[in-house]
């Protein structure tokens, strides 16, 4: 599933060329998910920024009062990409969920094998319709997230620190892969119920490292995710732990363990990692 670095990737690559054109039409996949396609229609795209793992393209039409947004969730399987000379055939791809055609004769395509993305055009900053995007933490290197805020709203809750992390809330963009490394970086259990200073401290460290990272590395490509371009990000050749269960252990050569938490797929290092 793309998370923070994937999405950053892709809005890198669309910004520049998605800036300054005028959507002209809107087409989508006849789902309530996607069925917001078409309001983007008579906007010229003024920024394309992101929150979390939420693409955000901002809209000024001539008839707004304000600024809108279309938001695109890319879901599990979800790509965007810009496409040239589109004309006004029909999408014939069985995949195509939503397509925007710009006033230069390219469109912006979004693709959807498995249907968990998400198609939202509302105005600008109200995410009411949105529930996660909503209640987003603050991004990763917001100087609101750190040691302190995060081992705050851990040992609040008393939940496990992986499930937290994954909840959005604490800090946005956070997904599977870069929990189960940012907690084997900082070598914290990701069930642990408490974090110590220290550990927060790391912890909230190594939650913008890999994150980091995984933007300098274009995102990381498992299975399904590619960027803008269809290219995979080459990420995953950088891993120490996410889906290396059974493997040693960069750091102390244990074999790393496989597990289950709160139903997510969890590796960690039995040695690095103590509760
Ligand atoms: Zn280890």
């Amino acid at each position: 599933m793309p998370e923070l670095p994937e999405v950053e990737t892709v809005r890198r690559q669309l910004e520049p060329r998605l800036l300054g054109t005028v959507v002209t039409e809107g087409w989508s996949f006849p789902s309530p998910k996607f069925t917001d396609a078409p309001a983007a229609a008579g906007a010229r795209i003024t920024s394309v920024a992101r929150r979390g793992k939420y693409l955000l393209v901002g809209l000024h039409g001539p008839e707004d009062q304000q600024h809108r947004e279309l938001v695109v969730h890319l879901g599990m399987t979800g790509r965007l990409s810009v496409r040239a000379a589109a004309g006004s055939d029909l999408p014939d791809d069985a995949y195509l969920r939503a397509r925007w055609y710009l006033d230069d004769g390219r469109s912006l395509d979004f693709h959807d094998v498995r249907r968990f993305g998400r198609v939202a055009v509302v105005p600008a900053g109200e995410y009411t319709r949105l529930a996660t995007l909503a209640a987003l933490g603050p991004e990763p290197w917001d100087p609101a997230f750190d040691g302190p805020s995060l081992r705050a709203y851990v040992n609040a809750r008393r939940r496990y620190v992986k499930t937290l992390l994954l909840s959005q809330r604490p800090v946005a963009g956070v997904g599977n892969i870069y929990a189960d490394e940012a907690l084997w970086r900082a070598q914290v259990h990701p069930q642990s119920r408490r974090l110590t200073r220290a550990q927060a401290d790391r912890l909230a460290g190594t939650v913008r490292e890999v994150l980091t990272e995984g933007v300098a590395n274009g995102g990381t490509t498992l299975r399904d995710y590619r960027d803008a371009d269809g290219a995979e990000g080459a990420n995953q050749h950088h891993l120490d732990c996410y889906g290396r269960g059974g493997q040693p252990c960069h750091r102390c050569g244990t074999e790393l363990r496989a597990t289950v938490v709160d139903a997510r797929g969890t590796t960690y290092c039995p040695t690095c990692q103590r509760r």
